[in-house]
């Protein structure tokens, strides 16, 4: 309703609406560009070439090659168990992504630091992610529990000396400090849509692993260090989007393949705003993936969530006991070679126990 001054003739011509001024130069104006969708779609479409099994191989092979040099001075002759241990380990990570789906799977080490297996599935499921990152750690952990069970080992031996290594390693794994499983499994069960968790998580991290590097002189944990404060932003930029677009708001299909020309223009117009300053196709095609990552993304349940984090302790409680009876056994064993060495002090004390 127009609100007419007291005393002004109703008959009089009504004010002139002020002309709405239209900023050419305002992103929410310029967001719509057909040439650009054309050609962010065209990169949508291309079909993605798979890494032949050559090629990964010789990523494999290379590495490790790599990687043995870098450790050689560190690990001396128990180098090539570290490698067996690190190749268990990621081939748990690697079966559990085969085992889901993903795609462009690789398995490779990286000098000074250990080894890595990558994959990729569009919107994994968060139990999916979860599983896969405590198969890379539970499988050594409880192998080397079987053993020191089953063979009462001890570290007196070349066995003992092997599975300590294979428990160890994977223990450090479960630590929960991302970029570690452990920590990347904390931060997939319960950092959903909390970026502030999450930032705090990966603060922790650095923290930590500084510390440790402070400590140990070991270079290789500053770069984790500086490379977890680096990428805390982009972190806490996850949690915002999968606030703003999760649970699916704009009711889009599950798989990116399925979207409807519609959907690509809302996604298309929603990457365009978020990244003002990168226009260009090869930078917004992805930024439209992760859209539609965030936006079909959800929450793991509850019980879940809560069934995987006693998954979780049960391997931290599994290490401990490990690491703690291979100690036993070595000083239970260590009483019995002296023994040996001495029958008739052993005979005496045979005498004296039965009697
Ligand atoms: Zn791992």
């Amino acid at each position: 309703m127009l609100d007419i001054p007291p005393g002004a003739p109703p008959d009089e011509a009504a004010p002139e609406l002020p002309s709405l001024h239209i900023d050419e130069t305002a992103p929410y104006n310029r967001a719509f560009d057909e040439v650009l969708f054309e050609k962010t779609t065209a990169v949508l479409d291309q079909p993605e070439a798979p890494p032949s099994a050559r090629s990964a191989w010789i990523w494999l092979l290379g590495t490790l090659g790599l990687f043995a040099l870098s450790m050689l001075s560190t690990f001396g002759k128990q180098l090539g168990i570290v490698v067996v241990v690190l190749l268990l380990h990621e081939t748990g990570h690697f079966l559990g992504m085969r085992l889901f789906g993903y795609r462009n799977l690789r398995m490779f080490f990286i000098p000074f630091f250990g080894a890595a297996a990558s994959g990729k599935k569009h919107a994994a499921p968060a139990w999916q992610q979860a599983i896969v990152l405590l198969l890379g750690p539970l499988p050594g952990i409880v192998l080397a529990a079987i053993l020191t069970a089953a063979m009462g080992l001890g570290l007196n031996d070349s066995l003992g000396n092997g599975v300590l290594l294979l428990v160890i390693i994977n223990a450090f794994n479960l630590l929960p400090l991302v970029p570690l499983d452990g920590g990347r499994l904390l931060d997939v069960l319960f950092c959903w849509g909390r970026p502030w968790l999450a930032v705090g998580l990966q603060v922790f991290a650095a923290v930590a692993l500084g510390t440790l590097a402070w400590f140990s002189a070991a270079w290789p944990l500053w770069l984790l260090t500086a490379l977890l404060l680096l990428t805390a932003t982009a972190r806490a930029r996850k949690g915002r989007l999968e606030r703003v677009f999760g649970h699916n708001p704009l009711q889009m299909p599950e798989r990116f393949e399925d979207l409807s020309l519609q959907h690509r223009r809302e996604l298309f117009v929603f990457a365009v705003l978020l990244n003002p300053l990168g226009r260009m196709p090869a930078l917004l095609a992805p930024a439209m993936r992760e859209l539609h990552e965030r936006t079909v993304s959800r929450p793991p349940r509850r019980w879940v969530a809560a069934v995987l984090l006693l998954v979780y302790l049960a391997g931290i409680a599994a290490s401990v006991w490990t690491i703690d009876t291979l100690l036993r056994n070595t000083r239970h064993h260590k009483a019995n070679a002296v023994d040996s060495r001495y029958p008739l002090a052993t005979l005496s004390r045979a005498r004296s126990a039965a009697k």
